[in-house]
């Protein structure tokens, strides 16, 4: 059975950069791609790094309950994990990887147990997540302050969650994020 693993961690902990490495290494993954309401960044695709949706047609998707999960991680600005997306990625036969809050990463171990793996991606320190946030040069000031805010908060979840990988070097941190990655989708006994 196709298995879940959910790379969770504030932004600018570095989430994106690790499932980025770990997709690039192995094709036994794909990532779940979540529909989103925030305006779309010029390195961006709609349709691989995001669904790009309006407000109208996310609240019509709640509604609808497309959604596996859907939270607002920033103020008037929702991310959510489609359940068609989830369904897409079964049929390739592969194992999901999720790039998602800490609260949406809760919601898929709630409702996928043994089979969902969390990795919690933690900065070196606070310092350290706000100056890679800052040197990424996407948000503006009042966006970076919202982060900022809602990082100090989500830093608190770190032992919540099945494993802690701390992102400081990058090779070593994706390599550690590997090794879990890969003997987590080899048991056959899906307990952690
Ligand atoms: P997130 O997806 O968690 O918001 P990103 O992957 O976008 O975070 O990383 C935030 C910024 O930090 C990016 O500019 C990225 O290139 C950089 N970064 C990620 N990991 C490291 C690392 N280990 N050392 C230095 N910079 C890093
Ligand atoms: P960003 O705007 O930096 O791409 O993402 C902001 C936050 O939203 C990150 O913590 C990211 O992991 C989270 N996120 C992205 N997609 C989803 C999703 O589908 N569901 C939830 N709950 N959070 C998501």
């Amino acid at each position: 059975m196709s298995k879940l693993i959910i790379i969770t961690a504030p932004s600018g902990a570095g989430k994106t950069t690790i499932v980025q490495e770990l997709l690039k290494n192995t094709d036994q993954l794909a990532f779940s791609i979540s529909a989103t309401t925030r305006e779309m960044r010029p390195h961006e695709t709609d349709g691989v790094d995001y669904y790009f949706i309006s407000h109208k047609e996310f609240k019509k998707r709640v509604k609808n309950c497309d959604f596996a999960e859907w939270e607002e991680v920033y103020e008037n600005q929702f991310y959510g994990t489609l359940k068609s997306e989830i369904e897409r990625i079964w049929t390739l036969n592969k194992h999901i990887i999720f790039d998602i809050d800490v609260k949406g990463a809760k919601s898929i171990k709630k409702t996928y147990g043994d089979h969902a793996m969390a990795i919690f991606i933690a900065p070196p320190s606070l310092e350290v997540l706000i100056e890679r946030l800052k040197n990424r040069k996407t948000e503006d000031k009042r966006s970076l302050k919202k982060r900022i805010k809602r990082a100090k908060k989500e830093l608190k979840y770190k032992d919540k969650f099945d494993c802690v990988v701390i992102n400081d070097d990058l090779k070593t941190a994706v390599k550690e994020a590997e090794n879990l990655v890969q003997s987590f989708i080899s048991k056959t006994n899906t307990t952690i």
